[in-house]
């Protein structure tokens, strides 16, 4: 009996595991024919500088509606993409989409500064840096109208490699984040040597800020963390008018949720945000102190 009910624990357990490699390998196989047929698109959610309430640029997110499994959230695909490397194919196709965006919108008149999303693996190709220079000057784009959101979990690999890389990002003008700060292995005394200029604060400490002790002292934390440093920071996740007036009560310099906007595709953010032209002057640049 012992061993009937055994194998058959095996088999259940099989089962799962079989359906997990089954759709993992389903949506691998699903997102080569999207790269290949173009069906990946980038929405964009607008960033706010506090100081003046402008939208000063927008943070590109992917999108990917599959005929079979429907809408499927970077969350979910992303993670698969850098099990299988095809994260790089599909990062090089979101910083080329995301800086002709940014080009287009610029060469009308609208400077915003777009945030592209950056995976470790992405980051770690020895071409990294030149992929995104040749990018910039395909798109004949000003390096300042980028920010590369890079995560925790990047800049505590290989530190001296990464500081090479980071450098020669910052040397070709572009902007560098920190995102969901808080949340990684932080390791605080790399922040002086890196050369970046913002941290983005993650939205679990924003969830609940109003009414949780902890996370007003955390976020009070990281603003004069990053004003030290002489970094902007940035809130993400606020949802509502309450979380941006205590934000701005604690000198968080820039938001981004929905109160604002979701991302949006970018006819919708045209409409919604680009009816005037925005200023060059307009892009926050209070984080090229000492830098
Ligand atoms: P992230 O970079 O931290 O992006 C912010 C996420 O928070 C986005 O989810 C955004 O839609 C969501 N968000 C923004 N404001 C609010 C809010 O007020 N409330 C709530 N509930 N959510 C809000 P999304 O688009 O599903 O992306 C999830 C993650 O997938 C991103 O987190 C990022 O890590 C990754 N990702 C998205 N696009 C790319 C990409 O192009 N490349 C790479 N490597 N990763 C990407
Ligand atoms: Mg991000
Ligand atoms: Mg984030
Ligand atoms: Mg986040």
């Amino acid at each position: 009996y012992v061993k009937e009910r055994g194998r058959s624990d095996f088999r259940f357990y099989q089962k799962q595991m079989n359906i997990g490699l089954l759709s993992r390998m389903k949506i691998d196989h699903a997102m080569r024919q999207a790269l290949e047929h173009q069906e990946f698109r980038l929405h964009y959610q607008p960033l706010v500088d506090l100081s003046t309430n402008q939208v000063f640029g927008a943070e590109a997110l992917l999108r990917w509606y599959d005929k079979d499994l429907g809408e499927v959230s970077p969350a979910k695909f992303i993670p698969i993409a850098e099990e299988t490397g095809l994260i790089i194919a599909i990062g090089n196709w979101v910083m080329h989409t995301a800086i002709a965006q940014a080009a287009a919108w610029n060469k009308e008149g609208r400077h915003l500064r777009i945030s592209i999303n950056v995976s470790a693996l992405q980051f770690q190709q020895a071409n990294f840096v030149d992929t995104l220079a040749n990018a910039l000057d395909d798109a004949h784009l000003d390096p300042n109208c980028i920010d590369i959101e890079l995560t925790e979990s990047i800049l505590i690999r290989d530190v001296e490699e990464t500081l090479k890389k980071l450098h020669a990002i910052a040397k070709l003008g572009v902007r560098m984040s920190i995102d969901d700060f808080g949340t990684g292995y932080s390791s605080l005394s790399y922040l002086k040597r890196f050369p970046i200029h913002k941290l983005k604060i993650d939205r679990s400490f924003i969830m609940n800020l109003t009414k949780d002790e902890s996370d007003i002292a955390i976020v009070t934390a990281i603003i004069s963390l990053a004003h030290a440093l002489k970094l902007t920071v940035i809130a993400e996740g606020v949802e509502t008018d309450e979380q941006k007036e205590l934000l701005s009560e604690l000198n968080c310099n820039e938001i981004q949720g929905f109160l604002v906007a979701k991302a949006l595709d970018p006819h919708a953010f045209e409409a919604q945000f680009l009816q005037v032209a925005t200023p060059l002057e307009q892009l926050p640049n209070k984080t090229l102190l000492g830098r």
